[in-house]
């Protein structure tokens, strides 16, 4: 599956605030946003913002937050839109259940981009198995490890390292000195750290 690429910044700067897709590097002086807080592009006056403006601002948001294509996002809503309850709550479940978003919030990786990588790589194993594709979906009870290959646990552990006192949502449980951990339960709307309002978002695919 096709991935995002390009320089990330200029997407936080884009959507007018920080996405988070460069690890560390977003919590330091040297952050785009810090040193550009305008919208990248040679033509950089206000736009008009329309409804479906601002509608179509927050499917971006949220694609770029969790490194999704728009043909896959149509799918998550397409898959979101046939499951029971609030659609737009199982348009982010659906995301959050990613496992390079796992990955990610396990704090086994340095950013998105690293726990993608980790994955399409080989290096995370699912309840012991080799699991390859970062859009596979977990499900409560599902165990989360790493390959046993030196250089991965040791930049995993560097990770870990780096990400300790960040929060892991309640869904998972992390077990940072063994380097995995496990899905307990499926995420609910609260679980959704990132600032997105996926209300508007459902009002632009459903048109
Ligand atoms: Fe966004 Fe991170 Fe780049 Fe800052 S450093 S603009 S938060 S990707």
């Amino acid at each position: 599956m096709a991935r995002i690429t390009g320089k990330v910044c200029k997407l936080c700067r884009r959507e007018g605030m920080k996405l988070f897709l460069k690890g560390q590097r977003c919590f330091s002086e040297k952050c785009g946003i810090n040193r550009r807080d305008y919208p990248p592009g040679a033509h950089t006056r206000p736009r008009k913002t329309t409804d479906f403006y601002v509608q179509l601002r927050e499917k971006q948001k949220a694609k770029r937050i969790y490194g999704v294509l728009e043909r896959q996002f149509q799918r998550y809503f397409q898959a979101a839109v046939r499951q029971k309850g609030n659609t737009g709550e199982n348009l982010l479940v659906l995301l959050e259940r990613r496992l390079d978003n796992v990955v990610l919030n396990l704090g086994l990786s340095h950013s998105r981009f690293d726990a993608r990588q980790m994955v399409t790589h080989g290096h995370v194993h699912v309840n012991g198995k080799r699991m390859d594709i970062p859009s596979y979906l977990v499900k409560p009870g599902d165990e989360i490890s790493l390959s046993r290959k030196d250089k991965i646990r040791k930049r995993a552990a560097e990770s870990v390292e780096m990400n300790r006192g960040q929060p892991v949502p309640g869904w998972l449980e992390a077990t940072p000195t063994d380097l995995k951990g496990r899905v307990v339960a499926l995420p609910k709307r609260e679980d959704v750290a990132h600032p997105i309002n996926e209300q508007l978002i459902i009002e632009l695919c459903s048109r």
